[in-house]
């Protein structure tokens, strides 16, 4: 039975460090009997403790990882059912499928390799390659695998029926740690056994969350430690059923047979139903999700979605609050100014650098909001902005005092006059209205305000 805090408190050192991150140990426990924290955040707790706590200091579901080095992925460690609760802690990893039959699977290979993606500054990430083997010879999945592992540069799935082809695969693989997969009923021992013996996480199938439970008691009971869980959904709706039950389960019940990352496939010959499948299950709650589709129309805005749903709610990605020079800015170069928002800091600069006017933008620190959100929230007001001129060393940089204010805070003007000394001209409320801006209106504007 879970222990609550004030039980978990009495076995902690009670000494006040802070060490953990918690100001105190009575917070500490508190974390730890609502899952958010794990008990090796302190290193104070003697054996006993440790012993004592057991099972009540674990996350809800397990941190499970694919893989080593640069190619390392992290699965689980999940606290919470719903993003507004509290941030998800490990983004769906994507993994793309490549059979063995695949004539072109080494050309496949060979673009997955080169498939990059970047958004507002934050490289997107393709996390692994899932490998079927379709030909039941070891020695060729073997190759196929180390192939792989050398062309691809990401974490391995090994996906086969036949526990040969997998030991043959893992004698050239194995210190990748790959996912082993799947693992049933028929052929659980052989594979909890190479699982073991290559420390490889292990893919578990079965119909269902209640037989998917049953089927990881006996794994947990064999030695497997790392699992994937997958309920093996006949369509998305049936996914979705399972992997909110399995997510539901693990969290609010803490049914530790479920308390393990989960596995989902969004594949068929429409790649465009598949990615709309993938964007779903991402949402809900695939840990791993395997795609087919590798086309970067259908990638990206799935990646972008994976993205927003696991950016902190609380943190917005933001660039550095500072004045960024775009092109060959000088002395009479308009002065733009706007926040420090990820998403505004890039689209903004596009729109400067697609006008091929000289300029400078001064993002005002506004921990990552937007202009409108920032202003509603007084972070984005004259003391700011005045500051921010001060801080940069605008007076001394250009050889004017004329700074360019976002269309939407026009309302500023007055204030951010008075209290910089600069003049205020009103820029325009979208940034694709920039180019228009800097090119034919700025200079009539900057000399008339004179
Ligand atoms: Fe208490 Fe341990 Fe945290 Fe220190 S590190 S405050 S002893 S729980």
């Amino acid at each position: 039975m879970a222990l609550t805090g004030l039980e978990i408190y009495k076995l902690l050192p009670r000494t006040n460090c802070g060490d953990c991150g918690s100001p105190t140990c009575l917070a500490f426990a508190m974390k730890l009997s609502a899952k958010q924290a794990n008990l090796d955040s302190c290193p104070y707790v003697s054996e006993a403790g440790k012993a004592a706590l057991g099972a009540a200091s674990r996350p809800p579901i397990r941190l499970t990882a694919i893989g080593t080095g640069d190619k390392l992925v992290e699965l689980g460690n999940e606290t919470v059912l719903f993003r507004h609760e509290d941030t998800f802690v490990h983004e769906t990893a994507l993994a793309l499928l490549v059979r063995e039959d695949d004539p072109k699977h080494a050309e496949r290979l060979s673009a997955i390799a080169r498939l990059r993606f970047e958004r507002v500054g934050n490289p997107l990430r393709l996390n692994l390659v899932a490998l079927r083997e379709t030909s039941g010879k070891p020695d060729s999945f073997a190759a196929f695998a180390a192939q792989a592992a050398e062309t691809t540069g990401r974490a391995l799935m090994l996906w086969s029926d036949s526990p040969d082809c997998l030991r043959a695969a893992l004698e050239r693989v194995g210190g990748e740690k790959p996912l082993l997969y799947p693992a049933g009923e028929n052929n659980l021992s052989a594979l909890v056994e190479l699982s073991k013996r290559y420390g490889s996480p292990l893919g578990l199938r079965a119909q269902g969350p209640e037989k998917l439970a049953a089927l990881a008691e006996k794994a947990a009971a064999a030695g497997a430690e790392d699992i994937i869980l997958d309920p093996a959904s006949a369509d998305l709706a049936q996914a979705v059923r399972d992997q909110t039950i399995i997510r539901r389960r693990a969290i609010r019940d803490h049914f530790r047979p479920l308390g393990y990352p989960t596995l989902a496939f969004a594949v068929g010959p429409d790649p465009f139903a598949a990615a709309l499948d993938a964007s779903v299950l991402a949402s809900k709650y695939a840990s791993l999700l395997v795609a087919d589709f590798s086309a970067p129309e259908f990638l990206f805005p799935l990646l972008t979605a994976r993205q927003n749903i696991y950016t902190n709610p609380q943190k917005p990605i933001q660039v550095e609050p500072k004045l960024y020079r775009i092109g060959e800015a000088g002395q009479a170069s308009p002065v733009l100014v706007t926040t420090n928002f990820s998403l505004t800091y890039f689209t903004v600069t596009a729109e400067m650098e697609a006008s091929k006017v000289p300029a400078y933008l001064l993002c005002v620190d506004t921990e990552g909001t937007s202009v409108l959100t920032a202003w509603a929230a007084d972070k984005f007001n004259a003391e700011k902005i005045a500051k921010a001129i001060e801080t940069a060393g605008l007076t001394g940089l250009v050889g004017h005092k004329t700074l360019v204010l976002p269309g939407y805070v026009a309302v500023l003007s007055g204030k951010v006059e008075d209290e910089s000394g600069w003049k205020v001209l009103v820029g325009p409320k979208e940034a694709s209205g920039i180019p228009k801006f800097l090119k034919t209106s700025y200079k009539a504007l900057a000399e008339s305000s004179i």
